[in-house]
């Protein structure tokens, strides 16, 4: 996608703090993150958001959840952590290139806000 600022982090073309890629994912920190620990995870095939998801694409998904779970036990989330997707407008999304955020290191609340 051209006007993508996620394809254009996982294509090198912007400089993202990497944690983690292989064939299907990319992983980063967040540039303004909200709790100790926060990175992104997001596939390295253009999709909108989670309401563009298929049956042709949708097994990125898990593949995704497997490389958190890993990410988590490497970057020591032994507490636990939370994952999140913002879908949307009134889902709070603000980059439309699907992304999982993981946050950890401190206590979140629920219900969010
Ligand atoms: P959303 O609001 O769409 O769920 O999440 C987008 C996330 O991308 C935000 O948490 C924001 O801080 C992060 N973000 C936006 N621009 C950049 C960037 O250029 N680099 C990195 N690493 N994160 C970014
Ligand atoms: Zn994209």
């Amino acid at each position: 996608m051209e006007d993508c600022l996620f394809c254009k982090i996982i294509a090198g073309e912007i400089s993202s703090n990497k944690i983690y890629e292989d064939e299907q994912c990319y992983a980063f920190y967040d540039i303004d993150p909200q709790a100790p620990a926060h990175f992104l995870v997001v596939p390295k095939a253009h999709i909108g958001s989670a309401d563009e998801l298929t049956e042709e694409n949708a097994g990125v998904v898990a593949h995704i959840f497997l490389v958190i779970r890993k990410l988590a036990k490497d970057l020591g989330l032994e507490n636990g952590y939370r994952i999140v997707n913002n879908c949307g407008k009134d889902g709070g999304q603000t980059v439309g290139h699907l992304h999982f955020h993981v946050l950890g290191k401190r206590c979140l609340a629920w219900p969010p806000g």
